[in-house]
């Protein structure tokens, strides 16, 4: 009500090319006391609490505003992806759900992403599916967030049919095991590009790591590197002309 949640947007850039390719929006709390809030203080609560279903459904009303208002203007979109935390999971809905919400802005399902962690397959697996197939169906991109973190398991690879895989900046850190995570991102890429995903690698800051990420045909790539999560007013300026 008050708008003090606002939508930042981080820039994903084509690998190769270094042409802006899509944008993850992430939330920031401006709060008239405290200041800027960042979301790892204040999620994990609206996620026991269950105000994380009304949060997520202000972003991506946010995100479908957005963007009907730049293809209103003429301007050349790309895909903008939201978070679904897996409390959605538990509504059989959700994929009409959503659909009401984007529908409501008139704006193509292909411009919003919707990008899903691996921990909802621990939840209502046929929920899951199901959803994960209308959203599909009726034109809209998901992706597995954080691939490679926590409960990884390549069997969700195998049971869910999705668009995209963001692999987990943890990969790229830790200089002790960073040789095998390297080697393991380029074998997570070989595989991904053989079940006809796009990869996007998330976490990425340095110049060694674009160069790697590159050779390997990576996709995407959405990094500090790049950008840094930016207001709406400063993505617009730096990235959106016509
Ligand atoms: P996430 O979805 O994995 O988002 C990526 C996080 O990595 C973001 O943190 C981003 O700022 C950060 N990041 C991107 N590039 C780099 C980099 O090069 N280096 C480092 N160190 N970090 C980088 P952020 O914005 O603080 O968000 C943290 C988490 O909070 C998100 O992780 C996501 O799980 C959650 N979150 C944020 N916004 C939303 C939202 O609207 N809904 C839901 N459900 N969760 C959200
Ligand atoms: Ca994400
Ligand atoms: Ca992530």
């Amino acid at each position: 009500n008050n708008r003090e949640f606002q939508v930042y947007l981080q820039p994903k850039i084509s690998t190769g090319t270094e042409k802006l390719g899509g944008a993850e929006a992430l939330v920031r709390w401006i709060h008239p006391t405290e200041g800027f809030v960042p979301p790892n203080r204040f999620i994990p609560i609206f996620e026991n609490n269950g105000f994380i279903l009304k949060l997520d459904d202000y972003m991506l009303e946010e995100v479908a505003s957005q963007q009907a208002k730049w293809i209103a203007e003429g301007k050349q979109v790309v895909p903008i992806s939201v978070n679904v935390s897996r409390a959605h999971f538990t509504r059989e809905d959700l994929a009409e759900h959503i659909c009401e919400i984007v529908d409501r802005y008139q704006v193509p399902h292909d411009v919003i992403e919707l990008e899903l962690t691996e921990s909802a397959f621990f939840d209502d697996k046929e929920t899951l599916l199901s959803t994960v197939k209308k959203l599909r169906d009726t034109g809209f991109s998901v992706s597995m967030d954080d691939f490679g973190a926590g409960y990884s398991s390549l069997n969700s690879l195998k049971e869910l049919s999705i668009d995209v895989l963001k692999i987990d900046a943890d990969f790229f850190r830790g200089a002790d095991s960073l040789e095998r995570g390297m080697l393991i991102v380029s074998e997570v890429i070989d595989l991904a590009k053989k079940l006809d995903m796009k990869i996007v690698a998330e976490g990425i800051e340095s110049k060694e790591q674009v160069e790697f990420l590159t050779a390997q045909e990576c996709d995407l790539i959405q990094g500090y590197y790049y950008a840094k999560p930016m207001p709406l007013a400063e993505f617009e300026q730096k990235y959106n002309q016509n």
